[in-house]
């Protein structure tokens, strides 16, 4: 039978975002309510090595580190609960959620971190080598190919800036993209066309990745989208930065968000238009995507639902004194 769970702070989303928030709410005493979602722990469940998260002086484990937040989440008192939200309602005083189970969520606050996923190609040996020399992410994985040849695939802002980025580590670094023009801002554009480790390899498009079970990664092939021609790019790093897909479907027409479907919040804040309802992590964030920035705005998020819950309080008992 369909159960309805109450609370005073309801997170969807279990990665850092989420679970921080939930370590803060559960200490400010919201007791609150985590909805994990069809990834629990999130996108760090799907890297392995890690060693840009602070207080670890080690390589740790991305999937260890999320167990391990939600064990401090649990151990201060956070409810996890297995469901997926279908469906949303922000217009009454309590939030509601509907899950996957039938199960119905209410929350007094909301705490959306329902996160983002990098886009893939979808071309053959992207899965295959995923770990092995194909990455989404260069701040992640990018010291891993240290003096070694990388690529990196897209054109817009995040290609530009991985690609840039990845001359900290590699001095062979070549831009793959599928037209003859870029897409990012022109500053970038500029500092990667003057950057002597970088080659551009205009007008291509990945059709796979190639390697083997030994050595992993070896090249990428590509076709040239104006002459047909079939190539192989040697490379022991493959970057795909095509973009990312904030998961918002949830909340459209229910919360503004960018032409993307990025929740928009005040500036600096999680504070979404609707009050009450708080967006943090890679939901409302397109530029820095860090599992630290994101833990940071799970925090600020849980912060400021505690304040809210605060007012209200304190606002019905004055009514209820003056009544
Ligand atoms: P974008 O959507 O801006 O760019 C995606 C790029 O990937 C495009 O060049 C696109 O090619 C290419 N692409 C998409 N699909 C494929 C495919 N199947 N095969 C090959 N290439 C493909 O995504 P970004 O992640 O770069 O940026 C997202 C948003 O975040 C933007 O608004 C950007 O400005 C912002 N951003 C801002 C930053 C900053 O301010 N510092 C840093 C990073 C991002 P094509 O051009 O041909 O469509």
């Amino acid at each position: 039978m369909a159960t309805t769970h109450k609370t005073r702070m309801l997170i969807i989303g279990s990665g850092p975002a989420g679970l921080t928030a939930a370590i803060y709410g559960a200490r400010a005493g919201l007791e609150p309510i985590v909805v994990q979602g069809l990834q629990p722990g999130g996108q760090l469940t799907i890297t392995t090595d890690v060693e840009n998260y602070p207080g670890f002086r080690d390589v740790i484990q991305g999937p260890w580190l999320m167990q391990e937040m939600q064990a401090q989440a649990e151990h201060v008192g956070t409810r996890m609960l297995w469901d997926t939200i279908v469906d949303v309602d922000l217009s009454g005083k309590v939030f509601r959620a509907t899950g996957d189970s039938g199960d119905v969520y209410e929350g007094d606050t909301l705490v959306v971190a329902t996160g983002a996923q990098a886009k893939w190609l979808g071309v053959p040996g992207e899965q295959e080598f995923s770990g092995k020399g194909v990455s989404a992410c260069a701040t992640c994985d990018g010291f891993f190919y240290r003096g070694k040849k990388v690529v990196v695939i897209g054109g817009g802002n995040t290609a530009v800036e991985e690609a840039l980025y990845l001359t900290n580590h590699s001095q062979d670094v070549t831009l793959i993209h599928r037209r003859d023009s870029l897409r990012s801002e022109r500053i970038l554009q500029d500092r990667l066309m003057a950057h002597p480790n970088i080659t551009v390899a205009w007008n291509k498009a990945v059709e796979r990745f190639v390697g083997d079970a030994s050595s992993g990664l070896t090249g990428v092939e590509v076709v040239d989208t104006v002459t047909g021609e079939k190539s192989i790019i040697s490379a022991d790093g493959a970057f795909v930065a095509i973009g990312h897909a904030p998961a918002t479907e949830l909340f459209k027409g229910k919360l503004p968000m960018d032409a993307s479907g990025y929740l928009l919040v005040e500036p600096g804040t999680p504070r979404t238009a609707v009050p009450g309802v708080f967006a943090c992590g890679d939901v409302s964030d397109h530029t820095y995507r860090q599992a630290v920035t994101a833990a940071g705005t799970g925090c600020m998020a849980a912060l400021d639902a505690e304040r809210y819950v605060a007012e209200r309080d304190f606002a019905r008992t004055k009514a209820a004194e003056t009544a």
